[in-house]
């Protein structure tokens, strides 16, 4: 009799799937998701012209308007085509396949974002994390050195990072894309909204970097977009490994209206930064508790203990992310992401010493 553990990978075997815990019931502030829905008309124009979808037909291969739009809207730069996958967890998947030649590497600081070691693994490339500097901030010497050393074919730099929050700088950054002459530097922007910074501008000033967006932190993660930009030779190349249906016609229709109404979109963002920047200076406020500074709509905070803190807001009903187990760096830090007002006044109220 054959089992599955006859045929599967020996390394899938030894995983576990990627934890989701059910929220039901929980103020959810442990995925950077944005809090605020639609306003109600726009939702209800959004259900109209979803209404007229074709569900019946198969997406378009190159949706051309789309791409236009997307191109137009999120100010792609001339010289730049756009790659779309169904969440940037998909793009970074098609990297890592086609990059997959036998003894190619994957290199990134860690703690950094875990789906680019996932990814990597799974197409069987070797994963090199370099460590941050213990404030979080990018240790360029050793960014250098392993680059010179394992030549990696792929460079991830999320812009800013996750969990850290940290947005590396510009003059690093150039550092490393120029040192990476054999591979090719993704900067990952998924939370371009709240860091207001971008090197989307720059993307086609080099003949080695690749700029990964999604729309995901912005407010619509349930709909899975992501869009890789970048020169055309690179992305004609990537694009071979892309399934060909990858992304819905539901959700190109709704991507498609939702960047006729950005300025929603990008409403909720402002009030998160905001908001961020209060929550941030509260939570410092509160004794033993060390924050981080971030670009992102999250942050990262040091505690005495984070496993009693997960559980003591675990109790008062509000999920956050104890990442204190995912790096040594990262030793008693919880992720924080930014909530509504009344989700932010909930979770400090938990993470306040109980009264006397
Ligand atoms: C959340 C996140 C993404 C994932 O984006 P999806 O488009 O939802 O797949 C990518 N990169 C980083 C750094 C993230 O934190």
């Amino acid at each position: 009799m054959t089992t599955p553990q006859d045929i599967i990978r020996p390394d899938v075997l030894a995983m576990t799937s990627y934890p989701v815990p059910d929220a039901t019931g929980f103020v959810k502030l442990d995925a950077m998701e944005n809090p605020f829905s639609l306003p109600p008309p726009l939702a209800v124009q959004l259900g109209q012209r979803l209404a007229e979808v074709a569900l019946n037909r198969y997406p378009a291969p190159r949706p051309e308007a789309l791409l236009g739009k997307i191109k137009q809207k999120m100010q792609v730069p001339a010289g730049c085509e756009v790659l779309l996958g169904n969440g940037s967890d998909e793009l970074i998947s098609m990297l890592s396949v086609a990059c997959a030649r036998p003894g190619a590497k994957v290199l990134a600081p860690v703690p950094g974002f875990v789906m680019y070691e996932l990814s990597a693994k799974l197409a069987q490339l070797e994963f090199v994390g370099v460590p941050l500097k213990t404030d979080f901030t990018l240790d360029l010497d050793a960014m250098l050195a392993a680059i010179a050393l394992h030549q990696p074919a792929i460079v991830y730099l999320a812009y800013p990072n996750n969990p850290t929050g940290t947005l590396y700088a510009d003059a690093d950054i150039e550092r490393i894309i120029a040192a990476t002459r054999h591979g090719v530097v993704v900067l990952d922007e998924a939370y371009q909204p709240f860091a207001q910074r971008s090197w989307l501008p720059r993307a086609a000033e080099f003949d080695n970097v690749l700029v990964m967006r999604t729309v995901s932190k912005l407010g619509l993660a349930g709909i899975r977009l992501g869009y890789l930009a970048g020169r055309p030779a690179w992305l004609n190349e990537i694009d071979k490994v892309r399934p060909p249906y990858n992304v819905n016609v539901l959700t190109q229709a709704a991507t498609s209206f939702m960047l006729d109404h950005l300025d929603v979109l990008e409403a909720q963002a402002a009030e998160l930064r905001a908001a961020r920047t209060q929550l941030a200076q509260a939570v410092a406020q509160l004794p033993g508790m060390e924050v981080f500074p971030s670009a992102g709509n999250f942050f990262l905070v040091r505690v005495a203990d984070a496993a009693a803190t997960f559980e003591k807001l675990l109790a008062a009903r509000v999920l956050i992310k104890n990442v204190s187990k995912m790096h040594p760096l990262l030793a008693n830090c919880v992720r924080l992401t930014v909530g509504s007002p009344a989700e932010n006044e909930q979770l400090l109220a938990a993470l306040a010493p109980a009264s006397p």
